[in-house]
């Protein structure tokens, strides 16, 4: 599998990267069956950072798991990129998460006895990216995050900030058109959270990415474009933060979704 810059999905502005139409999601276990999500209309743009809020048991990592091909839906459509991952096989699927989607999770999940450039090498091992290849995309991507002088560091003498920053470098080793985060500041001082969740909206802003962020930290929300609230699995509401970009008039006649992405990414 190739992975160079440049090969990998790319993304037009305002593009809708991601189409959920109807989603549901039952767990089932033995008799009993929970339904975590109902009915989830959801579309999500390239250069658009959007949050996902609501209490606990909302259904808000169920979401962000089944956009995430980590998780199939009991019901409804998913489409990432013009593709509706409901009809792909398994490896298909595991296709888009390693070419289309980054995660970023709340603890970091990075390897203690690696260093930040070694964490962010071995994601590109999967990609089929090794050796001085890795080793000089794995200190571009962490200069990416502003960590350039860390790429030495074992997790353990980084702060919570900087891990976090190692793993967003982590899951920006495909060059992800989308990038989902689960609660990524919630274990961050402010200090700390600022940083990351500014990186993350330059990442939507400034690379065109679609980034959606479960969270329940209100230090985060003047940072999104989209605030969406979810209760007892569905959406109840959203609210915008700014007349961005994707409000541009120009922007509203945009081709339909997957329309040029869907030629580079043939499976
Ligand atoms: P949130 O992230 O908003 O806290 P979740 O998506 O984790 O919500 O959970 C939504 C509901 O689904 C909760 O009632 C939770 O207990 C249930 N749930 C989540 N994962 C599973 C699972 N693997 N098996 C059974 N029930 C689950
Ligand atoms: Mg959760």
């Amino acid at each position: 599998m190739e992975m160079e810059k440049g090969t990998a999905m790319k993304q037009q502005l305002g593009q809708n990267l991601i189409r959920a139409k109807g989603l549901a999601k039952t767990y089932r276990e033995g008799v009993t069956e929970l339904r975590a999500l109902e009915g989830v209309d959801l579309e999500v743009r390239a250069g658009e950072l959007a949050l996902l809020m609501g209490p606990s048991g909302s259904g808000k990592t169920t979401l962000l798991s089944i956009l995430g091909c980590i998780l199939r839906a009991s019901g409804g459509k998913l489409e990432i990129l013009g593709k509706d991952v409901g009809a792909l096989e398994e490896n298909e699927l595991s296709r888009i998460r390693r070419e289309a989607i980054g995660f970023v999770f709340q603890g970091f999940n990075l390897f203690p006895t690696l260093t930040a450039a070694e964490n962010v090498a071995l994601a590109l091992d999967l990609r089929g990216v090794r050796g001085a290849a890795a080793q000089t995309h794995a200190e571009a991507l962490l200069a990416e995050v502003g960590l350039a002088e860390k790429a030495r560091s074992f997790p353990a003498d980084l702060s919570g900030g900087q891990k976090q920053r190692v793993a967003i470098a982590r899951a920006l080793a495909g060059d992800p058109p989308i990038l989902l985060a689960d609660e990524p500041t919630a274990a961050l001082n402010s200090v700390s959270g600022r940083t990351v969740i500014q990186l993350l909206q330059r990442l939507a802003h400034e690379q065109d990415r679609a980034v959606v962020i479960v969270t329940h930290d209100p230090r985060v929300l003047p940072f999104g474009d989209r605030i969406i609230h979810l209760e007892d699995g569905r959406i109840l509401r959203e609210e915008g933060n700014r007349a961005g970009v994707l409000r541009e008039p120009a922007l509203l006649d945009l081709p339909p979704a997957g329309a040029s992405l869907s030629r580079e990414f043939s499976i």
